[in-house]
């Protein structure tokens, strides 16, 4: 005799038509956690669930297509798009929201460096919260160790600053995070970080200006007390 499949035998009957973001967002409520669009959410989302993300942004794309009046059956150029803006979102410019951070193999500082290190310029691209335009520039990072610090590899600098910026920033708070993240990883006794970076929001729309760059730095530890490590820092990082 064939068993009829009962309800409770079907997969997740109750989670039916409820949207994956919707699921996600739930369990950053219980859990009083914050999911603003510079803040990484990774801890939240389930195996699996970033694909039905990107089927699910890939709709609602398709309704931002339909309200533009564009008429992607007939257009071979945008009958795709609602599908590739998903991917551009989810898997490439806001990725450093839905992974979690990139592994860091921290050292002992074995040969007590006690030296200023500068890396960079690293490039760093984002986009603005405000527009989704995006945000392109260089970063410097200043560390001055001391014998507990812990030392990352070069790359490793450059792999923690593309995930603090693949997400929708604002370039002051973007620094801060990056700083913190730094500081977290490698505890210097001073971190210093200069980004400057080209708003597209700017060049695109709005004023229109090609040219305008903002520059904005974040100073901690022995950076913020001594003076004199700060001018050195800032005279070493090449103006161009
Ligand atoms: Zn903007």
């Amino acid at each position: 005799m064939k068993a009829e499949p009962t309800p409770s035998t079907l997969a997740h009957p109750a989670d039916e038509g409820t949207p994956v973001s919707v699921k996600i967002r739930e369990r950053i409520r219980a859990a009083r956690k914050r999911f603003h669009a510079n803040d990484n959410i990774a801890d939240f989302v389930q195996p699996g669930e970033l694909e039905a993300l990107l089927d699910e942004v890939e709709v609602k794309m398709q309704g931002v297509l339909d309200s533009l009046v564009i008429d992607t059956a007939s257009d071979h150029n945008t009958s795709d798009t609602a599908r590739r803006v998903a991917k551009l979102y989810l898997n490439e410019v806001f990725r450093g929201r839905y992974v979690k951070a990139p592994g860091i193999t921290e050292f002992p500082n074995a040969e007590h460096l006690n030296e200023l290190m500068i890396v960079g310029p690293l490039t760093v691209r984002s986009a603005c919260s405000h527009h989704f335009c995006p945000v392109i520039g260089k970063v410097w990072i200043g560390v001055m160790p001391n014998e507990h610090t812990n030392v990352i590899g070069l790359s490793k600098y450059a792999r923690l600053a593309e995930w603090v910026m693949g997400r929708p920033q604002i370039q002051e708070e973007a620094v801060v995070q990056l700083a913190d993240l730094i500081m977290e990883k490698t505890q210097p006794d001073g971190l210093a970080i200069v980004m400057e970076a080209t708003h597209y929001c700017m060049a695109w729309r709005g004023v229109k200006d090609m040219n305008s760059r903002m520059i904005n730095s974040v100073m901690r530890g022995s950076f913020l007390k001594d003076p004199a490590l700060r001018r050195e820092f800032l005279a070493l990082i090449p103006k161009d």
